[in-house]
């Protein structure tokens, strides 16, 4: 059944940018919110709290122009707003495996969903698409018009056939309904929020550098990632859904600085002046062996570059991990 949210629900109705943000209290969506508030929107935030924390925008609560919503995606929600990004799903390959029906229905009757109100709304909406829609790719790197080298029954199908099926949906709702779309693929993102338990390889190395346990890289750590510092990723989001109505995309979001995964770990190893030894475990099941974004269409649409540092970002991520290891010092134990 819908869920009905009347104005009075999300407060201040004279307010002239009403942005929902799905997955807004989850990592790369809590930085969102940040961003908007400060810009003058009114933001509601709407999460089901799987991998989302409350905490990770405790300090909004309360804030004129800031409601946060308990629901989950796959019901239906109608609420009257100018602007939907659509964050809702987890994004660690844990966090996906975990559940893999819901991760999948997440993303498709998530969209259907959002998309629906986003067409009832005359409202924009922006979907959180993903690098994994190129799979293991053999091509790089990776400029959007690669169609991608996805498995499509193994572990990371829920999540990877999940976002292709969603992308599939916004463009058949704009031709089909004139809805007024934005897909943003984003790369590799990392910062703090992060969950510490959420296994990502940000998250597990700094952990483990900072604990001075052995630091897991599995594989033989060849393969490579493009690590994009979350402020930026989140002003290019930004931007996205500034363009003009039809400019849709999808957009390449990431940073081009490709590492080796054995290379991050002695960046991490380095940075937090860590004793623990580098240790491998296996590679898992379908993990790509590059990930690099093309972003030509990113920098000629939104005007937009990343310019900060694997290092820099990576000392604000590890002192938040410092911080996290007091607030909260049984995270990730074994
Ligand atoms: P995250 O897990 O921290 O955030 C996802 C949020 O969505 C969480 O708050 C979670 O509780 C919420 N959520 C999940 N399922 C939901 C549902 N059914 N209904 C309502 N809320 C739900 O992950 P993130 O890194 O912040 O990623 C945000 C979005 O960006 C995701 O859609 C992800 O696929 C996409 N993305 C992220 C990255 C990255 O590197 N972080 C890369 C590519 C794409
Ligand atoms: N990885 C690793 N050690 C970890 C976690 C991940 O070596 O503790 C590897 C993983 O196999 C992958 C890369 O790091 O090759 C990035 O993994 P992550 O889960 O962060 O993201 P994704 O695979 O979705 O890009």
């Amino acid at each position: 059944m819908t869920r009905i949210l009347t104005i009075h629900d999300v407060a201040d109705a004279s307010h002239d940018r009403r942005v929902l943000i799905t997955g807004g209290a989850g990592f790369i969506g809590s930085h969102l919110c940040d961003r908007l508030i400060e810009g003058g929107a009114y933001v509601i935030c709407l999460d089901n709290f799987s991998t989302g924390r409350r905490h990770n925008v405790e300090h909004l609560v309360g804030h004129p122009r800031f409601s946060l919503i308990r629901h989950d995606v796959i019901d239906p929600i109608a609420v009257d707003v100018d602007q939907i990004y659509n964050l809702a799903c987890p994004a660690s390959p844990t966090a996906y495996a975990a559940d893999p029906v819901h991760t999948t229905k997440t993303s498709v009757l998530g969209a259907l969903n959002l998309l629906k109100l986003a067409t009832e709304n005359g409202a924009r909406i922006l979907q959180a698409s993903t690098s994994e829609i190129y799979g293991d790719p053999q091509v790089s790197p990776q400029p959007e018009a690669y169609w991608g080298h996805v498995d499509p029954t193994g572990p990371r199908a829920c999540y990877d056939e999940g976002k292709r099926c969603a992308e599939s949906l916004f463009f058949d709702y704009a031709r089909r309904f004139g809805t007024r779309i934005k897909i943003a693929r984003i790369f590799n993102t990392y910062g703090p929020r992060m969950r510490g338990d959420d296994g990502r390889v940000t998250s597990n190395l700094i952990i483990e550098a900072l604990r001075g346990t052995d630091m897991t890289v599995y594989g033989d750590g060849s393969q490579t990632r493009s690590f994009c510092y979350v402020d930026e990723t989140v002003e290019a989001l930004i931007r996205l859904m500034a363009t003009p109505d039809g400019v849709e995309g999808p957009v390449n979001i990431g940073n081009p600085d490709e590492r080796t995964i054995q290379d991050f770990a002695g960046v991490v190893q380095r940075m937090t002046g860590s004793s623990s030894r580098i240790s491998h475990r296996p590679l898992p099941v379908d993990d790509p062996r590059r990930r690099c974004p093309d972003i030509s269409e990113a920098t000629r649409l939104l005007g937009w570059v990343p310019t900060i540092s694997l290092e820099a970002g990576l000392a604000l991520t590890i002192d938040y991990f410092r911080e996290e290891l007091v607030r909260e010092p049984g995270v990730r134990e074994a």
